[in-house]
């Protein structure tokens, strides 16, 4: 049970040192009461306390890691409920399903095509973490073999997906030393499955028909010293799914209710890749650790990456680009000048189109604190001294000799400023970054 702000404190030394940086040891009990501060912040805090702290000071949803290294899944340990409200820090963790009963050169295929779902989204490499083995065989000796084979091919984290004892314990080992995530604990082999996750200190999943039966079963299995859990949440439906992630977040964020202070991870492989792709954005909104999907072309994950890109970036810091003049292709002292914002969806969507256009290019992304072209207008973060001291910034001058920019046609109304101030002839460019290819083919000269 969690702690209040004013039982912490009696256990603090109650000096008001601020060495934790607040300004003293009732502020600190506060914000430890509120996950908004660690103990170890504390350095004068006493074993005794520490012992008694211990729970009050543990995050409210676990940090469960699956795999080891560079590649390593790190997922839960998330405070709010609300992105906006802070942000979501682990990002879910993606994988994708290969079943061991594939005949050799159909898994071969898939396991290929697994590996390369990588993709280059507004600069940033985006990737799948994860693969899911299947034991769909049913043969200890097969899932063995298919996860050496994986294993041994790929640079993703891994899941074992079986509820045969026998046959995981085949299947680990060949990979513990991966730290792959046991998938398969349930009411009839929870004892055996956990057993095995504390020989091989692998994570372990866990599934019940309902939250209450999980909740139990996660305090059964907390019980005989295995606390690196995630909780399965399948369903026929995607809203049934989404209601037991939001309970699950809601009791542990709101009640404190350690037995379900675990990261959840999905699968509702339903054979129709559209709805199963829109279902799992929704549980990497709400509130997936790991979701597992069928789907495996480059076409059904690039969404499901992008969705997961724009919801695991902090809401308050804009995705910025350096400001700084960019090239696009062969310039010359004759290519033409562009000018944006150095929010980075709008640059990389302008550097799309001026590619696309084959017309080599500058492109001038101006300082704007990451926003927008007009919300740093409206901001008065975009006005003509801003874009004169970048182009003297970037040297310009000495870059081209035609002293034309092309200006975002939604902010014409700068033309004649920035005219006046950089005696630059301003060239109203199109709204949408879309019209940029017929723009530099047919009207600049
Ligand atoms: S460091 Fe510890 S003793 Fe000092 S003010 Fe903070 S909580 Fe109090």
């Amino acid at each position: 049970m969690a702690l209040t702000g004013l039982e912490i404190y009696k256990l603090l030394p109650k000096t008001n040192c601020k060495k934790c940086g607040r300004a003293t040891c009732l502020a600190f009990a506060m914000q430890l009461a509120q996950k908004k501060a660690e103990l170890k912040d504390c350095p004068d805090v006493s074993d005794e306390a520490k012992s008694k702290l211990g729970e009050a000071s543990a995050p409210p949803i676990k940090l469960v890691t699956i795999g080891t290294g560079d590649n390593q899944v790190k997922i839960g340990e998330e405070n709010v409920l609300f992105r906006h409200d802070e942000k979501f820090y682990h990002p879910t963790g993606v994988s994708v399903t290969i079943g061991d009963d594939l005949d050799d050169g159909a898994f071969k295929d898939r396991l290929d095509r697994i590996n390369n779902l990588k993709f280059t989204r507004v600069g940033t490499d985006i990737e799948i973490d994860l693969i899911s083995i299947q034991d769909k065989s049913g043969d200890a000796s097969k899932f063995a073999e298919r996860t050496k084979e994986v294993c041994g091919n790929t640079h993703l984290s891994l899941i074992l997906d079986s509820t045969s004892v026998d046959n995981m314990r085949a299947a680990l080992e060949v990979c513990a030393d991966k730290k792959p995530l046991i998938h398969g604990a349930n009411s009839d082999n929870w004892e055996p499955m956990a057993a095995l996750a504390k020989e091989k200190g692998c994570p372990l999943s866990v599934s019940a028909p309902s939250l209450e039966e999980l909740a139990d079963l996660t305090e059964k299995i907390k019980g005989v010293g295995v606390d690196d859990l995630v909780l399965h949440q399948s369903a026929n439906n995607t809203k049934d799914v989404l209601q037991g992630l939001t309970k699950i977040r809601r009791a542990a964020l709101r009640k404190s209710f350690r037995p379900l202070g675990y990261p959840a991870l999905t699968y509702m492989g339903n054979g129709n890749p559209g709805r199963e792709i829109a279902s799992a954005s929704a549980f990497i909104a709400k509130y997936a650790g790991v979701v597992v999907v069928d789907s495996c072309e480059p076409w059904q994950i690039m969404p499901l990456l992008t969705v997961r890109q724009n919801i695991f970036t902090d809401p308050q810091k804009p995705v910025q680009v350096q400001p700084k003049l960019y090239e696009v292709g062969q310039v010359n002292e004759d290519s033409p000048v562009l000018f944006t914002t150095n929010f980075s969806l709008t640059y990389y969507t302008v550097e799309g189109e001026v590619e696309a256009s084959r017309v080599p290019s500058y492109i001038l992304a101006v300082e704007t604190e990451g926003t927008s072209v007009l919300t740093a207008y409206s901001g008065d973060k975009l006005n003509e001294d801003v874009i004169a001291k970048a182009m003297a910034n970037a040297q310009l001058d000495e870059k081209v000799k035609h002293k034309k920019l092309i200006i975002p046609g939604l902010v014409a109304v700068l033309s004649a400023k920035i005219q006046e101030k950089t005696k630059w002839e301003a060239l109203v460019g199109p709204k949408e970054a879309s019209g940029l290819p017929t723009y530099l083919k047919t009207t600049w000269h």
